[in-house]
């Protein structure tokens, strides 16, 4: 019955906060799983009776490891690293690695959670996982950078592989980490394993549209919910934070698109030009010269800066997309922002938005698209990847973003076939969680208690 299910995932989620009592993004993340699945699991009793709840939100394995290195001054330094293969039910780890001073166990654990539905999601065969430091790369010079890549590489080494675990970026890791990252892995091993990352760079292995498709697939996404409405990106205003790699091809993308993008934002604050924003100013500055997103006002004088990162939701546009970092938009912003009309909110970076904050959306019946959804474009095009490293084939970018428009617009159908199948009609949230997760349960049961 109803309340034998609740009783279920109550006596489950009560447990996971009781073990974990400090883990306050990973309970967030856990919620709005079990929240959407209720009904799945009144359809399937199987799921309860061999406890796949109580499993899923255990990782696999969980792994911390010290990570010392030498700084330009000759002091020695030390990071602490973690790896959490939390689920490989339906392929191998896969997830990117964040080196961000605010990673901590609850981090790492909602990431890796997040990932194993969004993986299934994408149809590709890979498991949830997820790594990184609490290492923050700002103003570290480039030796640094490549000296804590080593250390961190010379232990992780001994917990990854192709058929294993395969990391990629995430906040703090891009190509650059990826080349040094790689190199160390080689060294360590003594063979050319190239499907052991990915993001790599073109000349060892990378993918063409790897690094584009996060952005382009956030887009993609926004594209086949904007349809949906008889609706397209032409003309629209377009709000996005953050100006690290999803933000910047998202932006690319929705302008191709005809979209006009009229705000972008670092953690210091925000950039605002009502007559559309310079990508190639914002690319620049982040992607080659590594600075702060205020100096773009100073080349555009046209363009304010506004100190304060969360102050970008308080404009008014069509489409918000937060692509930044976890809970950067909360009630309020949610509130603003539906004020100031805006109609579609779609979640390039991961768990973006505060539950409070979805549930304002949901009130209001904004199109709502959820971060495993809408961000899957990235590790698809990682497992894509990976397809071209063990046939040592590589296809071309036309290829690949052919590829990517395909899965994001099986994504969203099926996340929106999945939410109407179990009466949650046009909620992608739930529908994203449900398809996700029942992929990777049925494969859970196939394969005994494991
Ligand atoms: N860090 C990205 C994500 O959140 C990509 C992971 C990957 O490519 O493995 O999905």
């Amino acid at each position: 019955t109803s309340v034998e299910v609740q009783n279920y995932i109550d006596h489950v989620f009560e447990k996971v906060k009781r073990r974990d009592p400090n883990e306050e993004e990973f309970h967030q993340a856990v919620y709005v799983i079990f929240k959407s699945i209720k009904p799945v699991l009144m359809k399937n009793p199987a799921y309860i009776k061999h406890n796949i709840l109580e499993r899923i939100v255990e990782p696999e394995r969980l792994i911390t490891f010290r990570v010392p290195w030498v700084d330009d001054q000759g002091d020695v330094q030390v990071n602490r690293g973690y790896r959490v293969q939390f689920n490989s039910a339906i392929g191998p780890y896969k997830g990117g690695l964040r080196f961000h001073p605010s990673v901590n166990t609850s981090i790492i654990k909602f990431l890796g959670f997040e990932q194993i539905f969004k993986n299934a999601l994408t149809g590709q065969p890979i498991g949830g996982g997820k790594g990184g430091a609490d290492f923050d790369p700002k103003g570290k010079s480039d030796g640094e950078i490549m000296r804590f890549c080593q250390s961190y590489m010379t232990e992780l080494s001994k917990h990854i592989g192709p058929d294993i675990d395969v990391p990629a970026g995430d906040i703090g890791v891009g190509a650059r980490e990826i080349g040094y990252l790689f190199g160390q892995y080689k060294k360590m091993r003594g063979r050319f394993e190239a499907g052991v990352l990915t993001g790599k760079g073109l000349l060892y292995g990378g993918s063409l549209a790897r690094k584009e498709a996060t952005g382009y697939g956030a887009i993609y996404f926004v594209k086949e919910m904007l349809n949906d409405q008889g609706q397209t990106l032409a003309g629209k205003k377009v709000v996005v934070s953050g100006s690290g790699n999803v933000s910047i091809y998202a932006m690319e993308k929705a302008m191709e698109l005809g979209a006009k993008v009229i705000a972008c934002s670092d953690s210091n604050g925000y950039i605002y030009d009502e007559k559309g924003i310079n990508l190639d100013t914002v690319k620049q500055l982040k992607e080659v010269q590594r600075r702060r997103i205020s100096e773009y006002a100073l080349i555009h004088p046209e363009a304010s800066f506004v100190e304060g990162s969360s102050g970008i939701w308080s404009i008014p546009c069509d489409i918000a997309l937060p692509c930044a970092t976890q809970n950067e938009l909360d009630v309020k912003a949610a509130e603003t922002l539906v004020n100031n009309g805006v109609k579609v909110v779609a979640e390039g970076a991961n768990m973006p938005s505060t539950a409070d904050a979805i549930a304002v959306f949901l009130e209001n019946e904004i199109l709502f698209g959820p971060a495993k959804a809408v961000n899957a474009g990235g590790v698809a095009v990682s497992a894509l990847e990976m397809g071209q490293n063990s046939s040592r084939m590589s296809w071309s970018f036309e290829e690949v973003d052919k590829k990517l428009q395909e899965i994001m617009k099986n994504i969203y159908h099926n996340s929106l076939t999945a939410a109407n199948e179990f009466n949650k009609p046009g909620n992608l949230i739930s529908g994203a969680s449900i398809a996700g997760f029942t992929k990777v349960a049925d494969a859970m049961l196939e394969q005994g208690v494991i």
